[in-house]
């Protein structure tokens, strides 16, 4: 088969719900593309019919190609996942829900072609659709990325974009892991262009992202990009030497003048106060020596356990997902 101009990549956890819709939506538009293409899911583990409904709908949409991961390994490495899989000339992700409206992708592939960039981002013009705590974290987020990245990040731009292949092949050749796409792609520094779109509600089911997630998400993000809280564990060591130093001068000096009562609760004080910045230094130092860590063990990000281009017949479309992997 003759790799296909247009890889969809989208990452799927727990997405039964939408599943129909998604199909019903996303077939005739992909179809009345008029190119080649691949729907390539990544399935990030889900514990319910996700997968098995996949393979059902592939027997007769040739073009649906499911990618199955071990376990849950988050949107990001489902993301990497896909890049890594993906045959495309060009490759667009996009969420399972639907909040992103796949009629888009045909838009987003027009301005690739017409003026000639690697990279479209579809950036939501609207946000209305989000929750207040959403939007609200969400500007933050952003906010505080473009100062660490250091360069323009489209704001309020997620992951529904188009990259071409030179993109694709330069994300695969980062020796990173646990990359954060929405601000790898804008460093890489491509020619970029941005296409409006306004977000919809989710069609159905709920969030995938709950706190943790984007607790982590953001976490990623600040570690992979800046050393600025490595720098803020300095200014805070330095405050405490400061205060530390302080602390002992005025100790010297009461003594020098004859009256040093036993000061048990300054001490205590000194001692707490002292003791908080040091642990907080130490954890801030720890986050990074954890990514060194990470890095140095070049653990795999996600292991695939099933891949349905490998597996025409989808022979092991009934059998349990640690059989198909232990294939
Ligand atoms: N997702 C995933 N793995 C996860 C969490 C989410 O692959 O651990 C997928 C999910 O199925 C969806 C996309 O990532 O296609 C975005 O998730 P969601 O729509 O739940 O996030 P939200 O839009 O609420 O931020
Ligand atoms: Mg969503």
């Amino acid at each position: 088969m003759p790799d296909p101009e247009l890889s969809v990549v989208v990452p799927m956890y727990d997405e039964e719900e939408v599943l129909p819709i998604f199909f019903e939506r996303m077939r005739p538009l992909l179809d009345g593309l008029g190119i080649s293409y691949e729907v390539l899911v990544v399935d990030d583990g889900s514990r319910d019919a996700t997968a098995s409904m996949l393979l059902e709908a592939a027997v007769d949409w040739h073009q649906l190609r499911v990618v199955r991961l071990l376990r849950n390994s988050g949107h990001q490495a489902a993301q990497s996942a896909g890049f890594r899989r993906a045959r495309g000339k060009y490759l667009v992700t996009i969420d399972a829900d639907l909040q992103d409206p796949p009629e888009v992708i045909a838009e987003l592939l027009a301005t690739a072609r017409d003026k000639d960039v690697d990279v479209v981002y579809g950036v939501r013009s609207d946000r209305s659709s989000d929750s207040w705590p959403k939007r609200t974290t969400a500007r933050m987020y952003y906010r505080l990325m473009c100062r660490l990245v250091g360069k323009d990040i489209p704001f309020d731009a997620a992951d529904f974009r188009l990259v071409s292949r030179r993109v694709i092949d330069a994300v695969n050749s980062l020796p990173e892991d646990g990359r954060v796409f929405r601000l790898v792609i804008p460093w890489l520094g491509f020619p970029s262009a941005e296409v409006p779109y306004v977000r919809a509600e989710r069609a159905a089911g709920v969030t995938k992202y709950n706190w943790s997630k984007m607790f982590r998400l953001a976490f990623d993000s600040v570690t992979a990009f800046s050393a600025a809280p490595l720098r803020l564990a300095t200014w805070f060591g330095l405050l405490g030497g400061v205060l530390s130093g302080m602390f002992a001068v005025g100790a010297l000096v009461i003594k020098l003048s004859g009256n040093s009562v036993p000061g048990w609760t300054s001490t205590v004080l000194a001692v707490s106060v002292i003791g908080a910045i040091q642990l907080l230094c130490l954890g801030l130092l720890g986050e990074y020596v954890a990514r060194l860590f990470q890095s140095s063990q070049r653990r795999p990000q996600f292991l695939v356990g099933y891949d349905s281009l490998e597996d025409p017949g989808h022979e092991t479309i009934d059998k349990p997902l640690d059989e198909v992997s232990a294939r």
